[in-house]
């Protein structure tokens, strides 16, 4: 029987101030810098120091840690939010949550003192460093190495498409330790900026979120003392990155519907005020049958992030199946909905004088990111099958 409890989306009483928080600091200190930081690759700093003033990073962290204990409901309703002014800052606001996950599920008390304080505060970031170049969906093809020295760890390798490398502080960073194991032989480390034989490659030229940086990590005998392996315990690693992928997912999802909201939101306002064939084109049945199916979709892809996270909340089983089928559902619903919008702006959507373009943009990301559609339908049934055979 289902604990209702798990479909009871009442936001937390804070909730309202939190989140006219994150709309006032948005509106007053985003939009009117987005277009800029999307055409110069400008990383939102200023805007983080905004957030960071309105307490909104401990919205996503433990009382214990100098967070608000809100839980992960109320985050994926924070970056539900930023999600809608601009998909590239929600991205790197979120990859900081990313990087704190595999501290926060496999870290000792002491990592997590450490640690998490610094990015719950604002006052410091994190990063996810686990694709490699020739490990994206195949994560246990990695091919860095951690091979331990007296009481330090040396790590070699490249890691590609890392979300606020070169930005962050703080770094999770997946290695192998014993190559026999194959997945099960992977580490992960808590690797300092300032470390030397760190490095960064270069700004990554990318079609949307160019707010949120995007560079390759270069470590180059890098020396990480025993105390930076997470959770102390070697060959962990494979199981804090599944875990932290399943965490994150409807984080995914939650700032699709965000952005789906935005694009869904402008193209209201301008069916309402453009006129074709004398009347406003809300007025034409066709266009009324568009905004149907994208206000359709976009609130059974916000049901379903809204129960991945409750789901996760509690360590429900079938957790990770909710958390897939929101990545997967949210992030397919952004790329309707933002094509839609566009469209029923004619000419003008396809131009930068409207939003909708950078959201179309940026709305191509999220099939990719954290695992591909094709890997979402995969994980979703490999669920189907498990549950399958249990019955037979
Ligand atoms: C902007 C951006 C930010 C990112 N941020 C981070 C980050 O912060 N940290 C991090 O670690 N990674 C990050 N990534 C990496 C991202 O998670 C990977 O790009 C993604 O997992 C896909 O890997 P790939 O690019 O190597 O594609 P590939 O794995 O090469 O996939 C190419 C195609 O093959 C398909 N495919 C591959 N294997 C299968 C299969 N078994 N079944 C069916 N289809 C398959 C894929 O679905 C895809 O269509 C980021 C990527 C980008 C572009």
């Amino acid at each position: 029987m289902l604990d209702s409890n798990l479909l009871d989306f009442t936001l937390p009483e804070e909730a309202e101030e939190i989140l006219s928080l994150v709309r006032e600091v948005s509106e007053n200190e985003l939009v009117p810098r987005r277009a800029e930081m999307d055409a110069k690759e400008l990383f939102p700093t200023e805007v983080f120091a905004k957030y960071a003033e309105a307490g909104l990073f401990a919205t996503m962290f433990d009382e214990e840690y100098g967070g608000m204990n809100l839980g992960g409901f109320m985050t994926v309703v924070v970056t539900e939010t930023i999600g809608e002014y601009c998909l590239g800052t929600a991205t790197s606001f979120g990859a900081v949550k990313l990087g704190a996950l595999p501290i926060e599920h496999g870290g000792t008390k002491e990592q997590k003192q450490k640690y998490l304080p610094a990015f719950a505060a604002g006052e410091k970031l994190a990063a996810f460093g686990l694709t490699e170049p020739d490990a994206g969906s195949d994560v246990p093809n990695m091919k860095t190495t951690a091979v331990k020295k007296g009481d330090r760890y040396i790590l070699n390798g490249t890691k590609q498409w890392i979300t606020n490398a070169g930005q962050a502080d703080v770094y999770s960073i997946f290695a192998i330790t014993d190559k026999s194991k194959g997945p099960r032989g992977i580490s992960a480390f808590i690797v300092e900026k300032d470390t030397p034989g760190l490095s960064f490659g270069k700004l990554e030229d990318k079609l949307g979120i160019r707010a949120s940086h995007t560079r390759q990590i270069i470590l180059e005998d890098v020396e990480v003392p025993e105390e930076n392996l997470i959770g102390l315990k070697e060959n962990h690693g494979f199981i804090h990155a599944v875990k932290t992928l399943n965490s994150s997912r409807p984080f995914i999802a939650s700032m699709a519907v965000g952005l789906a909201q935005g694009a869904y939101n402008e193209a209201l306002k301008y069916t309402r005020n453009r006129v074709q064939f004398g009347k406003s084109i809300i007025n034409h049945q066709a266009v009324q049958h568009d905004l149907a199916e994208m206000a359709m979709r976009i609130e059974a892809a916000r049901l379903l992030a809204y129960k991945a996270a409750k789901f996760l909340m509690v360590n429900h089983p079938e957790a990770p199946k909710y958390s897939a089928m929101a990545k997967l559902y949210a992030s397919e619903t952004a790329q309707f909905v933002t094509y839609n919008a566009l469209q029923l702006h004619g000419g003008y959507g396809f131009t930068k004088d409207y939003p909708v373009e950078k959201m179309f943009r940026d709305a191509r990301i999220l099939t990719i990111y954290e695992g591909t559609s094709h890997i979402q339908k995969n994980e979703i049934g490999a669920y189907i099958v498990k549950e399958a055979n249990q019955f037979r």
